[in-house]
């Protein structure tokens, strides 16, 4: 009886804290959108928690507000809602959502961003987008990162994000060559 007492305790402990955090992580996306947090349907929020492209694809596109919208309005009307995403995946985002806040949801100057498009397209884990992932992201680009799965014109973009591979084991710096990992 007193193990189910802790358990049932901790249970409502840890819903507690998951919620906070996906209400945490709303109020910073509604933030960095200039939408009133209310009007964020949650199906998009859990799919911006679920899915890292669309998160991007939401941020990078922050001032297109045409853009936002219809991507809400999408949402509101998506018959198939996205699953409840899992705690390690809030987690994440809300540390994603924070380290962009730190940069002002900026983007990297254009002369960064051509130079870091310039070292994948010379990359050989440049790949062909494939599957519906993309298309549902919104993202129109053709290309990934085959290592870690993002559009590379949305990645490069952002300010946070790091090429994910070093020039050998033994360097510190990553194919984007002198950004440090
Ligand atoms: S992000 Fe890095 S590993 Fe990925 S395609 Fe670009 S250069 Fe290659």
């Amino acid at each position: 009886m007193v193990f189910n007492i802790c358990s049932d305790s901790f249970l409502f402990m840890k819903t507690h804290y998951i919620n906070n955090m996906v209400l945490r992580f709303k109020r910073l996306l509604s933030d960095a959108l200039y939408i009133d947090s209310d009007k964020l349907p949650d199906s998009l929020i859990h799919r911006a928690l679920s899915d890292t492209v669309f998160l991007n694809t939401l941020i990078a596109n922050r001032n297109n507000h045409a853009y936002i919208q219809d991507i809400i309005d999408k949402e509101l009307c998506t018959i198939k809602k996205s699953p409840e995403p899992q705690y390690r995946l809030i987690i994440k985002g809300v540390k994603s959502l924070l380290r962009w806040a730190a940069f002002g949801f900026g983007r990297v100057s254009n002369s960064v961003y051509n130079k870091r498009i310039g070292y994948c397209k010379k990359c050989p884990d440049l790949g062909l987008a494939k599957g519906i992932a993309y298309t549902l992201s919104g993202a129109s680009e053709s290309f990934i990162c085959n290592v870690c799965g993002c559009p590379v014109e949305r990645k490069a973009i952002l300010p946070t994000e790091q090429c994910p591979k070093l020039i050998s084991e033994t360097s510190r710096l990553t194919r984007w060559y002198d950004e440090p990992y």
